[in-house]
C-alpha cells in the first residue's frame, strides 16, 4: 500500500501536469469518486487548468484553476500515472482524464478502495480533516507527540500507523522506524520517555526521506506516475524479511502480529518492553 514516500514519488512523477486544461473526463467505475456522481466530478473538472500538485499524509491534492482541489487517496492498489492517449487500456481503469497535451492522467485500482474527491463538493473524508502532522517538515515536534503518546497505552506500532498522530506513516515505514529506532514493536506508547519519541521521530524522518531518495517501496503494487517501480524494497532492514538475518547484529527477523498487522522486527536490535523497563 502506497505510504508518504510512494505519494510523494507519484506527486513528483505526475508533475508533467502542471499548468495543463483538463478536456474530459470519463469514468468507468463510478464508485472510486467519492461523494458525488460521475457526471458531477467531470463536470468540475473540464475546462480547469492544474496548477499545483501536493501531498498532505498519504494524500494527493490536485489544485486547479479557477479554483478547485481533487483529493486522491491511492489505498491497497491505486495508481495514477500519465499515459499517451493511445496506448492500451490497462485492467482495472476506472478514470481517464484528457488533457490539452493529447495524453492522459489514468487511474487503476483493482481493489478499488481508493478513489476521487473534490473539496467543497459532496464530503470530504475524515481521515484527511484529522491528518496529524506531516513528518518531513518542522511541524513534528517531540514534545507533543511524547505528550499524545502518554495517554496511549496500546503498542507504540498502533500509534504510529494512526494518522492523526502523524500523517503518512503505513505498516513498512512503521516496521522500518521501529527498528531504526531499536524500539521494540509491542512496547506501551505511554511507557516511551521524550528522548525515546525524539529518537523515534528522527528515525522516522531518516526512514521516510531514505526512501523518498530511493523512488519508493514496490513490493508488488507501487509504481509512480510514469508507469516505474521503486528501488527502495532492497533497503528495508525488517520488513518482508522474517527468517532472514538481521544486518545490525546477525540474528534473525521475526514476524508478530500487532494491532492486527503483520510486524516485523529483530529481536535483539528491538528489545522487549519489559527488559527495557527494568534498566
Ligand atoms: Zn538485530
Amino acid at each position: 500500500m502506497p505510504e508518504l514516500p510512494e505519494v510523494e514519488i507519484v506527486r513528483r512523477t505526475l508533475s508533467p501536469l502542471l499548468g495543463q486544461r483538463m478536456m474530459a473526463v470519463s469514468v468507468s467505475g463510478p464508485d472510486v469518486i467519492r461523494g458525488l456522481s460521475a457526471e458531477a466530478f467531470a463536470a468540475q473538472l473540464v475546462g480547469r487548468q492544474v496548477d499545483s500538485l501536493e501531498r498532505r499524509g498519504k494524500y494527493l491534492l490536485i489544485g486547479l484553476t479557477p479554483k478547485a482541489t481533487v483529493l486522491v487517496h491511492l489505498r491497497m492498489t491505486g495508481r495514477l500515472r500519465l499515459a499517451d492517449a493511445t496506448a492500451p487500456l490497462e485492467r482495472h481503469t476506472h478514470v481517464r482524464i484528457a488533457l490539452e497535451s493529447g495524453g492522459e492522467l489514468r487511474y487503476t485500482d483493482q481493489r478499488r478502495f481508493g478513489g476521487f474527491w473534490v473539496v467543497g463538493e459532496g464530503t470530504v473524508p475524515d481521515g484527511f480533516r484529522t491528518l496529524g502532522p506531516e513528518p518531513l517538515s518542522g511541524d513534528l515536534a517531540a514534545g507533543h507527540v511524547h505528550q499524545k503518546l502518554s495517554r496511549r497505552s496500546g503498542p507504540i506500532k498502533a500509534a504510529l500507523l494512526d494518522q492523526r498522530l502523524i500523517a503518512g506513516i503505513g505498516n513498512i515505514y512503521a516496521d522500518e522506524s521501529l527498528f531504526r529506532a531499536r524500539l521494540h514493536p509491542a512496547t506501551p506508547a505511554h511507557t516511551l520517555s521524550e528522548a525515546d519519541v525524539g529518537r523515534l521521530l528522527t528515525a522516522v524522518r531518516q526512514t521516510l526521506a531514505s526512501a523518498i531518495d530511493h523512488h519508493g517501496t514496490t513490493i508488488s503494487d507501487f509504481l509512480d506516475g510514469r508507469g516505474e517501480p521503486g528501488l527502495n524494497a532492497q533497503q528495508l532492514k525488517v520488513y518482508g524479511r522474517q527468517g532472514l538475518s538481521c544486518e545490525g547484529c546477525g540474528g534473525v527477523i521475526e514476524k508478530i502480529r500487532i494491532a492486527g498487522r503483520g510486524t516485523h522486527y529483530c529481536p535483539s536490535c528491538q528489545q522487549p518492553p519489559r527488559i527495557r523497563k527494568v534498566r
